[in-house]
């Protein structure tokens, strides 16, 4: 199991996966921004089912949780920071970002 440090303000469901081989539930805990999956392995080695009741509501607005990498990416293209990716790798490669004192 994952620590739990550090997670403590987010936002978690508990979701039970049902298997039909040996009738064992098992209970996962998961973040609510995470994608349930729709069938969990059970100890038994079988594919455990969702439970119908516990699947997300698809009518439910999920929060988008923006990340720096959203935020520059809202900024720039893909394209725009490959080319300033590939202009500081040049630079770096070439020595050139050395700062020299005047
Ligand atoms: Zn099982």
């Amino acid at each position: 199991m994952e620590s739990d440090v550090g997670v403590e303000f987010a936002d978690r469901v508990t979701v039970r996966f049902d298997c039909e081989d040996c009738g064992k539930v098992t209970e996962v805990t998961m973040f609510a921004e995470a994608e349930i999956p729709l069938v969990w392995e059970c100890q038994c080695g079988k594919e455990a089912v969702l439970r119908e009741h516990d699947r997300p509501d698809p009518t439910k607005p999920v929060k988008p949780q923006r990340t720096h990498w959203d935020m520059l990416l809202e900024r720039r293209s893909m394209e725009e920071l490959q080319v300033l990716l590939d202009e500081r790798l040049e630079l770096l490669r070439a020595g050139k970002l050395r700062r020299r004192s005047a």
